[in-house]
């Protein structure tokens, strides 16, 4: 596909009215100093406050350059992204937050990385983090980063989660961001076969309207069970029987050896004449019990998810009230 587009500016949002037009005069000072042709996508995600109006008034003035998508009520900044990309026409393509905290200076580096340096991904790493952000917050980012690195085996990356990235277009068609996985993009990219990513430091400031959507203990706790069902995905995605069914396996087996332990020990008691102790006596009674009973259900969960995942719905299917 050639569109004769350079970059293609995503920035999905959720409420961050006052921050907009600030935004996109930033990036379109930036894009013409640069000599760039582009476009801007916001996807508001459910915004409740005047984000939307924003939009289309910053459309009436540019309607070349601003495009908007209207979520019908908030699903989540990887929602709001995987349709930001679907409508990407640009050659590299950014994600951008849109509370000011990325800056569009960066933008231009980021396109010559993609084009020049030959980078399939480039993701931001968060500069002077200490002084924007709480402590509260910087600490579990690095034990959360130091897992995903360790988990993607992408070991050249020390901010996941940063909202500033660019990619080769190919890249963002090819992959699916669904749930909560944007924090893991340059994970479900390796996967896809993108193996060329790069970081880059980028400056980063405090939130200077409103508050950030993300907050508490939950999203860590979100955050490793994403990571756990993304290797999980990667590794039996397309066989969950080899997991299911290996480890069913191997429990019915050790159940029925229990069992012949217990009818063994019993006719073995017979043939001699001595007396026999009841089998409900003997813990290996219990151990074939359970296991065997396990190990057939984690069997038939195993067969479920073959049949699921054969008939996998369109997961990513989000209502869009208004597109512009
Ligand atoms: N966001 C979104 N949907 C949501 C939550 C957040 O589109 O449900 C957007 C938000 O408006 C911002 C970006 O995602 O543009 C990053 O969110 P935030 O700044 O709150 O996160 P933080 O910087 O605190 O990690
Ligand atoms: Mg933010």
């Amino acid at each position: 596909m050639n569109t004769n587009m350079d970059i293609s500016i995503v920035v999905p949002l959720f409420n961050e009215e006052e921050s907009l037009p600030e935004l996109f005069s930033w990036i379109k000072r930036v894009m013409e100093a640069g000599g760039f042709t582009y476009e801007v996508i916001f996807v508001s995600d459910g915004s409740t406050d005047r984000s939307w109006d924003v939009i289309e008034s910053l459309k009436r003035d540019n309607p070349d350059a601003v495009h908007g998508i209207k979520f019908r009520r908030n699903y989540g900044k990887s929602p709001a992204l995987y349709q930001g990309f679907g409508a990407a026409q640009g050659d590299v393509v950014i994600t951008m937050d849109a509370d000011l905290q990325d800056s569009p200076d960066e933008i231009p580096e980021l396109y010559r990385m993609i084009t020049q340096d030959g980078y399939d991904l480039v993701s931001g790493y968060k500069m002077n983090r200490r002084k924007g952000d709480p402590l509260s917050k910087t600490i579990p980012t690095k034990l959360f980063n130091a897992t995903a690195r360790w988990v993607s085996g992408i070991h050249n990356l020390h901010d996941f989660n940063c909202g500033l990235k660019a990619y080769r277009r190919d890249v963002v068609k090819n992959i699916e961001v669904y749930g909560e996985m944007h924090r893991y993009i340059p994970y479900l990219a390796k996967n896809a076969g993108y193996t060329r990513i790069g970081e880059k430091r980028v400056h980063h400031q405090a939130r200077k309207f409103g508050k950030s959507k993300f907050m508490g203990l939950n999203r860590f706790v979100n955050g490793y069970l994403d990571l756990l069902s993304l290797w999980f995905l990667d590794s039996f995605g397309l066989k969950p029987m080899h997991v299911f069914g290996f480890i069913g396996t191997l429990m019915f087996l050790f159940g029925f050896l229990a069992v012949m332990v217990v009818g063994g020990s019993k006719l073995y008691c017979l043939t001699k004449g001595i007396p026999r102790p009841l089998v409900t006596d003997s813990p290996y009674f219990y151990i074939a019990l359970t296991t065997m009973i396990l190990g057939t259900q984690l069997f038939v969960a195993g067969f479920l998810g073959e049949l699921i995942s054969r008939n996998a719905p369109e997961r990513n299917n989000y209502q869009i009230e208004k597109t512009i």
